[in-house]
């Protein structure tokens, strides 16, 4: 299948897409045909999230077999859960959460995260390629881990992580530096993310690939402008809606709608990959934080980013250029990739770029949007777990949040609230929320937050206090390109 650029007519196959994660004219790729694929959710009913999976990333990957997909799936997910349908669905009061943090690491990411590797691997193989494929990522905490989780000890791969030092919770930390496997490395750097994310790039813009190749080294990357990382999200939206069916909670062919908290627009966008595919989907409704940057959009059609950046109790949605964003215009746009590149170029060197009328309408009919402050995101944790005994963290609070106001402007669909972290990773605030003082050490925390709720500490967060530091190494921020070099040489 071709995946053609957002800004030109450039398109490869979607193993070369996998492999390659951005386009050359700094595009995202996408699929040509993605109007005319299909998956219908009644052909779904009574199959397992693994069967779901390999059925829709075989409809996006076609260059792979159904019987390769179906053991790469099992692969990525065969026991890494700790719940047995990967995704489960839950009914609170009178809407349903979708849990996405039952993974290795307590986050959403681990969906996707789980799979890239594998489809990193078997696209390399398929396309003859030898080298060793080094992935570089910077975090502000949370894909660091998952992609750490990923790709350790997968053969042919290596991967480097750069978290900003003093800038990522205890709990965080401690599970990056405790990574254990024979390919990966964590380096701390001092600088904040925007510093590493700067660094990773100049990174791949001073490699180019010509150099490495002749040490046997392809550089990629774990973040969400990769296809490899978009597709596996569809699935959970699938899995939702089937369990909702089963569950006689909605009929085959309703529409539902999906709130989701949103930062780089990957999850979200996934929802409306799902309903291109032929999902029943209502409107997805976009949750911010106090970067509310696209509500703003979804509500006048005007991007800005020069706003103030505010560092939230939702860190991981901390953002103010959601690069994914420009994937949905390419979608609404029909596929116009001139307009797009205008936009582009207006975002970097304006900091602003307004849609025209046309595009503006074609979000409106699919997407709602709403923002929460700290304060309400604190107040939502604490009324859902008193009204409903349901413990959320905070990234989920703003959905649960966004969605009460949203049904109070009236729908007649049911709702699902995307749910992205399990609370143990943000305890300080969740626990702070349901009135109680925090210890001092984060790990404290989480058994106070236990004591108050009985919810139980996911397996990887407990007892992480306990294991061994591996990596201890601290850079300035502008040697992450000699740091990077002396690792592949190594
Ligand atoms: C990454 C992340 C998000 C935002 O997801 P996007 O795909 O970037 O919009 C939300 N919540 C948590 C906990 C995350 O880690």
């Amino acid at each position: 299948m071709l995946y053609q650029s957002t800004r030109s007519t450039h398109s490869v196959n979607s193993l070369q897409a996998i492999l390659e994660g951005i386009a050359p004219d700094g595009g995202l790729y996408l699929p040509t045909d993605l109007n005319n694929l299909s998956v219908k959710a009644e052909d779904l009913m009574g199959k397992s999230f693994e069967e779901m999976a390999a059925t829709i990333l075989r409809t996006l990957f076609d260059e792979f077999t159904e019987e390769e997909m179906t053991e790469m799936v099992h692969r990525a997910y065969g026991g890494k859960f700790e719940t047995e349908d990967v995704t489960p669905t839950v009914k609170v009061g009178e809407d349903y959460v979708l849990e996405l943090f039952r993974g290795p690491t307590s986050a959403f990411k681990d969906v996707a995260l789980s799979m890239l590797p594998v489809l990193i691997t078997e696209a390399k193989k398929k396309l003859g390629i030898t080298e060793k494929i080094m992935i570089l990522t910077a975090t502000s905490g949370d894909t660091g881990k998952a992609a750490l989780e990923g790709f350790h000890d997968v053969d042919g791969t290596g991967i480097i992580v750069f978290y900003p030092n003093g800038g990522v919770s205890a709990v965080q930390k401690a599970q990056m530096v405790t990574q254990e496997g024979n390919n990966v490395t964590v380096c701390a750097i001092d600088g904040n993310f925007d510093d590493a994310q700067t660094g990773v790039k100049n990174t791949f813009a001073a490699c180019g690939d010509k150099d490495l190749k002749s040490k046997g080294v392809m550089l990629s990357s774990a973040n969400s402008i990769n296809m490899g990382r978009l597709a596996p999200q569809i699935v959970y939206y699938y899995k939702s809606y089937c369990d909702l069916v089963a569950a006689d909670e909605i009929k085959m062919g309703d529409t539902v709608n999906f709130v989701v908290p949103t930062g780089n627009f990957g999850d979200i966008l996934a929802g409306y990959f799902a309903k291109c595919l032929g999902l029943p989907v209502g409107k997805l409704v976009c949750a911010s934080n106090q970067n509310d940057v696209l509500t703003e959009f979804l509500t006048t059609g005007r991007y800005d980013r020069r706003r103030t950046f505010h560092r939230t109790n939702s860190p991981s949605m901390d953002i103010l250029v959601s690069s994914n964003l420009e994937r949905m215009l390419y979608l609404a746009s029909g596929g116009d990739y001139a307009k797009i590149a205008g936009y582009m170029k207006d975002l970097n060197q304006i900091g602003e770029y307004t849609v025209d009328e046309a595009l503006f309408a074609s979000l409106q009919e699919t997407f709602a949007a709403g923002c929460c402050d700290q304060e309400q995101t604190l107040a939502c944790i604490k009324d859902t777990y008193t009204t409903y005994g349901y413990l959320c963290d905070t990234h989920t609070a703003v959905a649960v949040d966004v969605a009460k106001a949203f049904k109070a402007r009236g729908t007649q669909d049911k709702t699902v609230i995307l749910s992205t972290a399990s609370p143990y990773k943000f305890p300080v605030a969740v626990l702070s929320a349901l009135g109680e003082e925090p210890a001092e050490d984060e790990f404290a925390v989480m058994e106070q937050l236990y004591a108050r709720t009985n919810v139980p500490v996911p397996q990887n967060l407990a007892g992480l206090n306990q294991k061994p530091v591996l990596h201890t190494d601290v850079i300035p921020k502008d040697s992450i390109l000699d740091y990077v070099l002396k690792k592949v040489e190594a």
